[in-house]
């Protein structure tokens, strides 16, 4: 915007039409003191200002303005009665641009003065703008890079605290860089340790990530140096990305010998507890059976002997369970494989678990008509699994579905509840060894082993078994398998 100051009103008048025509936006001042007021509040980009005023001249006007940081660069036209020396005028203003222009004026003059005066604050200002941010930019990347000096200081402090060996590579597979764990067990910084004569080289491990991009989890026996002691560690590699690009590859080393040690002292002690609690409950059981048989009157002991049996029953289930994964941790669990009427064993437990539940909904649906390839005692304690943990887990709404399909060589068996349900993050885990849901583990009992005894079977069995489920509303556990016996 331009500035007109000049105490007569038709001046300005004039001078304002002048202006306005050719397309500049007009702000006026009748006095010295006015314009002093508007241009510490508003932003001109030049002003045309008469020297002879009463009160406060042009020139003095000048030179408060010249005083102000925020407007001493605005340029100057000052209408002069006469031709006054121009050194005259720059008086008190040499930091802005200045011109002057006599009375009468001659628009043509004016407006060349005007447009040149205003294209060259213009052009200034931008300059001033970009330099400004320029400098903003400066800072900006200065304080990135503190910050990632930063970061990175924070980082290698935090890896050199941590127990595990932790290292990066180029994305070549170049050791790059290592914490100070690593010269315990490799000779120098530039090359990985040696790996146990049984298991992979990392070398040839991490060449294979590299070349698919997965990351990779696996375990290797790796040995302190000048100790003889083999121990496992567990490898985990991962690449960094960058824009979608890998840019490295970030590892670690964790040493989970006292863990393997721990789980094997359990897997063997399972083994030995299920195998000598075997012996007595079956005898137990025995005895009971007999018992049955004699107390034939109305007596309570009836009752007695049948609540005793029901509970040695869930106890001789459990430890079949126990035994069931030692077995599997041994690679001793028998598997025969049969062609046998699926139907007819599934038709069977139906009946068996709705004459147990009389209070429950068990819906079948579908049929198999053809023999099915496997083991069917395995297979039927998947399906009494599945239909067990319907029922378990579906305290409120007493309905389960029983489903069968078969496409082309394939086997679909499903049960449906509508019980309490899996959140996405328990499903994950709910096939691995002892693990229970917490809902689960608060308000219903269990192991937690079925269904990783499930899994093996049916992974035995060359097939697939998964979860479709929603809190609050049910689940879907599901298995597929061959029904013809594979090649
Ligand atoms: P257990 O039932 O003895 O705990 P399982 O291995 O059969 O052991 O099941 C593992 C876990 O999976 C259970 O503890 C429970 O959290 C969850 N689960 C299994 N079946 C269902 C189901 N039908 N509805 C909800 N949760 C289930």
């Amino acid at each position: 915007m331009i500035l007109i100051v000049d105490d007569k009103a038709e001046n300005i008048y004039s001078l304002k039409a002048l202006l306005s025509v050719h397309s500049f936006p007009v702000d006026t001042a009748s006095s010295g003191e006015e314009a002093l007021k508007k241009i510490l509040v508003n932003f001109y980009a030049l002003i045309i200002l008469d020297v002879q005023m009463p009160g406060m001249d042009g020139f003095e006007v000048a030179e408060i303005i010249s005083g102000y940081s925020k407007s001493r660069d605005i340029p100057i036209i000052f209408l002069t009665a006469v031709n006054t020396d121009k050194k005259y005028i720059t008086r008190g203003y040499s930091a802005g641009a200045v011109d002057y222009i006599t009375k009468p004026i001659d628009p043509d003059i004016l407006l060349l003065k005007v447009k040149t005066l205003y294209k060259m604050y213009e052009q200034s200002h931008k300059l001033q703008e970009m330099h400004l941010h320029l400098l903003q930019e400066v800072e900006q990347r200065k304080k990135a890079e503190k910050e990632a000096d930063e970061k990175a200081a924070e980082l290698k402090s935090t890896l050199e605290s941590i127990p595990q060996i932790a290292f990066t590579t180029t994305i070549e597979g170049q050791v790059e860089y290592t914490n100070s764990r690593w010269l315990e067990y490799a000779d120098s910084s530039s090359v990985f340790p040696l790996t146990h004569e049984q298991d992979e080289d990392i070398r040839s491990v991490l060449q294979k990530n590299i070349a698919t991009g997965e990351p990779l989890e696996m375990e290797i026996r790796l040995c302190k140096k000048g100790t003889s002691d083999w121990r496992y560690h567990l490898m985990r590699l991962l690449p960094v990305r960058e824009n979608n690009e890998i840019v490295k590859w970030a590892g670690t080393f964790t040493d989970i010998e006292d863990q393997k040690q721990a789980a094997q002292k359990k897997d063997e002690f399972i083994s030995i507890a299920s195998h000598e609690l075997k012996t007595p409950l079956t005898s137990i059981k025995a005895y009971l059976q007999l018992l049955e048989r004699e107390v034939t009157g109305r007596s309570p002991f009836d009752l007695y002997v049948e609540r005793t049996l029901v509970q040695v029953r869930k106890l001789d289930g459990l430890i079949a369970e126990l035994l069931d994964i030692s077995k599997l941790e041994n690679g001793k669990l028998v598997f025969d494989m049969t062609s046998f009427d699926f139907e007819a064993l599934l038709s069977g437990q139906v009946e068996m678990f709705k004459r147990s539940f009389p209070d429950y909904t068990i819906e079948r649906t579908g049929q198999v008509n053809a023999p099915v390839y496997g083991n069917e005692a395995r297979l039927e304690q998947v399906i009494t699994n599945f239909i067990n943990n319907a029922i378990k887990y579906s305290p409120e709404i007493k309905k389960v579905i029983v489903a069968t399909s078969v496409t082309g060589n394939e086997l679909r068996f499903s049960v449906r509840d509508f019980g309490i349900g899996i959140s996405p993050e328990e499903q994950k885990n709910l096939f691995n060894k002892f693990y229970r849901a917490p809902q689960a583990v608060s308000s219903f009992q269990g192991m937690g082993i079925g269904l990783y005894i499930c899994a093996e079977i049916i992974q035995r069995h060359g097939g697939t078994y998964g979860v479709e489920s929603e809190r609050g509303k049910g689940s879907t556990f599901y298995f597929t398998i061959p029904i013809k016996k594979q090649d």
